[in-house]
């Protein structure tokens, strides 16, 4: 087994984990196994807790682990299925040491960070991959921060265990251009390495993130300053059209011959005609629609970013560029919809938490409905619908899910019975995978998806009320999926309406540029058919 580690310099928000990601496809294109995590080096156990505001969306793995989204890129850019194994946060480790200490397993020794905690994230790394031929660690955060600290010991010791054949490091980082001096800085990246070799880390492979081309000067002077041989200076330029260039972009600069050289890899040819074949269709569309997603996290480009990429990957199989308008759901509520949503070719309500912004949403799904917009609902997307059905379909003024208002005397989305004693906020929700059966042959979501029995990751507390299904079905709104084991259900389509799809899971968790999910291709092509 190898294991490659890859480390960012000089800023946050490098793309490390795209770089991560890519390394894996090609990786894979080369007829490899690998396997990928992360590590972060905060304490929350996980990000489940965290605002979309702190930390970007937060992604679900199929064992309902909840994580960073950049695991979200490792799924998309390989075939991995990722779990638990795959994310670690010092949180974790924290929590894991001190019940050991709390066990007596430390047999009255003084617990510390080396060897106690280092040991522990060894192990991890040990642990993560049994079928892989390499193991691709992201180190979350930047060189220098002092949380980072435990985690980059860990890994000098492991090169030392290992022997350096064995272990690769990656640096990633940036050469910043100086627009008044014309000139690409190399000093930042520079005294990151410093700080790396300071900690007995040498990168084998630096990564540079760059707004234009580095000259062969520029090549040759981090090569010399930072120690490593020239062709191991790889650039990483930004990307012009989309992210999934970056594989073979990366791969033009030599960037898996150079790993898989490095690493005594053996492997066939990389075919990275799978990657330039989307890249090829996401250049030429010869279609374009404009899809209006309706959240709260507006300002914040990564919070909805599983939903971006599936409606990307919707865009391909439909031979379309998909323009994407995020729209403030606190904004419908002072403007009305008309204004803001009449130029949207379809509306996608994503999921949510808490009250802010439940007016607009549920005026925009009462907008899709009566003009006939194609229209998802995801999670709380899905809630809203049928508050808003209730409300202006059945005459249920009150119409509230009780996560709103808990004393709502027409409560059409409730708390799901095995979340009413639960305090703890952290991991509780029903997360991961669950099985759906399709109800409906003739629905759309069945000529969607084709199949009758489909699995779906979830993240919610709250349900659908039964107790107000014979009343929505008799007035157009049907089950086309359900969990028969809790009765729960999954997704509701509206009869006469050329699209109208809300579903109680995260379809976009398993949607790949590649194999585009079901339902976002159906939504699209819906959309296009409508125009
Ligand atoms: N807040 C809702 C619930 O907990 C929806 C969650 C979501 O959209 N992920 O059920």
């Amino acid at each position: 087994m190898k294991y490659i580690f890859i480390t960012g310099g000089v800023v946050s928000s490098l793309g490390k984990g795209l770089t991560t990601g890519s390394l894996g496809a090609l990786l894979e294109s080369r007829g490899l196994r690998v396997c990928l995590q992360k590590f972060d080096p905060y304490l929350n156990i996980d990000p489940g807790t965290m605002s979309p505001f702190q930390h970007g969306e937060v992604y679900v793995l199929k064992d309902g682990t909840e994580t960073d989204l950049d695991l979200g890129h490792y799924e998309r850019f390989t075939s991995c299925v990722l779990s638990k194994k795959n994310t670690l946060t010092s949180g974790q480790i924290y929590e894991a040491v001190l019940q050991k200490e709390r066990r007596g397993d430390y047999l009255g020794k003084t617990v510390q960070v080396i060897p106690h905690v280092t040991n522990e994230i060894k192990e991890r790394i040990y642990n993560a991959g049994e079928d892989a031929d390499a193991v691709i660690t992201e180190i979350g955060g930047t060189t220098g921060d002092i949380e980072g600290l435990p985690f980059l010991e860990a890994l000098r010791q492991l090169a030392l265990e290992l022997g350096h054949e064995n272990v690769l490091f990656i640096h990633v980082t940036l050469i910043p251009y100086l627009r008044a001096a014309g000139e690409l800085k190399t000093k930042p990246t520079q005294q990151s390495v410093a700080k790396l070799r300071e900690i007995g880390i040498q990168p084998d492979i630096i990564v540079c993130r760059s707004e234009i081309p580095i000259n062969d000067d520029m090549r040759q002077k981090i090569s010399l300053f930072c120690n490593v041989p020239l062709p191991c200076v790889v650039e990483e330029l930004d990307l012009t059209c989309s992210i999934y260039e970056l594989p073979s972009a990366l791969h033009r600069e030599n960037f898996d011959e150079i790993v898989t050289q490095k690493l005594k890899l053996n492997s066939s040819e990389c075919d990275i005609s799978a990657w330039e074949n989307i890249v090829r269709r996401l250049k030429s569309p010869k279609n374009f629609c404009k899809i209006g997603v309706i959240g709260k996290y507006t300002d914040l480009q990564d919070a909805y970013k599983s939903i971006h990429e599936a409606l990307v990957h919707g865009g391909i199989e439909n031979d379309s560029s998909v323009e994407i308008i995020n729209i403030d759901a606190e904004e419908i509520e002072e403007k009305g919809c008309a204004e803001l949503l009449k130029s949207m070719e379809g509306l996608l309500i994503p999921g949510g938490f808490g009250a802010r912004g439940i007016n607009g949403k549920i005026a925009a799904t009462c907008y899709a409905r009566e003009n006939k917009v194609p229209f998802f609902g995801i999670c709380l997307g899905m809630q809203i619908t049928a508050i808003e059905f209730a409300r202006n379909v059945l005459g249920l003024s009150d119409a509230n899910s009780t996560e709103m208002v808990p004393k709502t005397s027409n409560p059409v989305v409730h708390m799901m019975k095995a979340q009413k004693n639960i305090s703890d906020k952290g991991g509780t929700m029903r997360l991961g995978a669950f099985n759906c059966k399709l109800l409906h042959e003739g629905s759309r979501t069945f000529q969607a998806y084709n199949t009758q029995y489909i699995s779906e990751r979830h993240r919610h507390r709250y349900e659908i009320n039964n107790d107000y299904l014979t009343l929505f079905e008799e007035h157009g709104m049907i089950v086309a999926g359900k969990n028969i084991e809790l009765d729960l259900i999954e997704i509701l389509e509206l009869r006469d309406h050329p699209w109208y799809i809300a579903c109680q899971f995260h379809p976009e968790f398993q949607s790949k540029p590649n194999k585009p999910h079901p339902l976002f291709s159906s939504f699209l092509k819906a959309v296009l058919r409508n125009k």
